[in-house]
């Protein structure tokens, strides 16, 4: 069976930041080319409605109070973009679905991808350990993550997660 992975599309070298650049990552393509991992790219920004150069985007407290309408992801302006989060999110969990992906590697410290860390809401480059809106609905809903500098991991993972050979 072919064994596929959700990715993050910049990670891909696809230029959907806020910044519209990409944090194109060689070592994990190569790892995956190596492995023969198909990786299928989401940007849940792009899902979300956010296209070309945006934000940059943070929330304060966890992604569950972002979810449960407590807090809101907001650009340094202060206006409200939470409902394209939240979009985007689902977007990229019906993705893994359709493709029956059980596995993500995802960008780090992003407001939609982080599943390590994210930033803090103060705008400051401030980090605090924790997910991503988009990180945190794939957990939920029992897809395994890993950050873009841990893609190592995924080679046992694939081994020990059903469904994800
Ligand atoms: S939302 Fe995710 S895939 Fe899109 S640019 Fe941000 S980190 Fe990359």
């Amino acid at each position: 069976m072919e064994r596929k992975v959700l990715v993050s599309y910049c990670l891909l070298g696809k230029n959907c930041r806020f910044d519209g650049k990409n944090r194109f990552n060689a070592g994990l393509v190569r790892f995956l080319n190596k492995n023969k991992v198909k990786p299928v790219g989401v940007c849940p920004e792009e899902l979300g409605g956010l296209k070309g150069k945006r934000g940059p985007f943070e929330f304060k407290g966890r992604p569950s109070s972002v979810i449960n309408g407590k807090t809101a992801v907001r650009d340094i302006k202060g206006a409200d973009f939470t409902a394209n989060f939240i979009k985007g999110a689902y977007g990229a969990l019906s993705i893994a679905r359709k493709n029956r992906i059980r596995l993500a590697i995802l960008k780090s410290k992003s407001p939609s991808c982080g599943c390590d860390y994210t930033y803090n809401g103060s705008f400051k480059k401030i980090v605090k350990k924790g997910l991503g809106i988009t990180a945190y609905i794939l957990k939920k809903n029992k897809i395994r993550l890993f950050s873009d500098n841990q893609y190592k991991k995924l080679r046992s993972a694939m081994c020990n997660v059903p469904g994800a050979r």
